[in-house]
């Protein structure tokens, strides 16, 4: 069973349901303005600090408007005290879908899907947003092929949570740059981090750190050695394949320096 409403949506039907949340598509009772909602799991808004850290990421949300993000509605409480934001629907699958289907992706369509998600992150690093866990299930792939990004800041307001549901830490660790690991601050370069284990995941069919538990996954992300995406798949060019490798750098002031440099070397050839 699904409510028929949440705010002012009239929910249609449920089309997910994450380690943070459930996902559901309805149209607003006044505007008829067919929107994603989000409900956050209840047990989150009782705890300390929820609501001002919900408050503070929606606040950022607000500031992103781009072809490549996922648009931000709207977010509210209603009278259960369900925390719910409401988003653009994208008709589509998410990066994971795809990957399930085809389990590689060939490299020449993979720097089409990387090029928008790089013109997606400088958007919201040029208006101080980093995304903090950039993964395939964050991605989703429109019918026309364009690619948006999803749940930006997310992470941050189930930081205090993040280590109790075990859903989300499994999706997200072996997306999770060192020094996220290691409890240090994202910044930019922590987006760029994942990033590349996303091209990897797309090129190679796996993750680059894949096998284990989270923690052991984790311990891989801060001193684990990978094989380079060429050597599952020959047919990668060398360039590209130098630049993933940039990108996994343990060292943040190693990795390229933002979205805007790895996007012109990747549509350099
Ligand atoms: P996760 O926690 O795994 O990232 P979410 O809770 O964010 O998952 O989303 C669950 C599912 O709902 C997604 O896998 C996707 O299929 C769907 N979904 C989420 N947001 C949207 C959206 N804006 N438009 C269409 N489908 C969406």
């Amino acid at each position: 069973m699904h409510p028929t409403r949440i705010g002012p949506y009239l929910i249609d039907r449920k089309i997910g349901a994450g380690g943070m949340g459930t996902v559901y598509v309805g149209k607003h009772e006044d505007t008829e303005k067919v929107a994603a909602v989000k409900v956050l799991p209840a047990s989150l808004a009782r705890e300390d600090g929820f609501i001002l850290r919900f408050n503070r990421e929606i606040e950022a949300l607000q500031r992103l408007n781009h072809l490549n993000i996922v648009k931000f509605f709207e977010s509210g409480s209603d009278e259960t005290e369900t925390y719910f934001y409401a988003m653009e629907y994208v008709e589509g699958e998410t990066l994971t879908g795809r990957l399930r289907r085809d389990r590689r992706i060939p490299w020449q369509e993979v720097i089409q899907i990387a090029v928008q998600i790089c013109a997606g992150l400088k958007h919201a690093h040029d208006v101080g947003v980093i995304h903090r866990d950039l993964k395939p299930s964050n991605l989703l792939i429109a019918r026309d092929g364009t690619v948006k990004i999803t749940d930006f800041g997310v992470a941050q307001v189930f930081a205090a949570q993040q280590l109790t549901i075990t859903g989300a830490i499994i999706g997200t660790a072996e997306f999770m740059s060192p020094e996220q690991v290691e409890g240090r601050r994202a910044d930019r370069r922590s987006d760029l981090y994942s990033l590349g284990i996303v091209i990897y995941t797309m090129l190679v069919g796996q993750p680059p750190f894949a096998n284990g538990t989270p923690p052991e996954i984790m311990q891989k992300q801060r001193f684990g050695r990978f094989d380079p995406p060429r050597s599952y798949v020959p047919e990668i060019p060398s360039w590209l394949n130098d630049i993933v490798c940039q990108l996994l750098e343990k060292s943040p002031e190693k990795r390229l320096p933002d979205a805007y440099v790895l996007s012109r070397r990747l549509q350099q050839v």
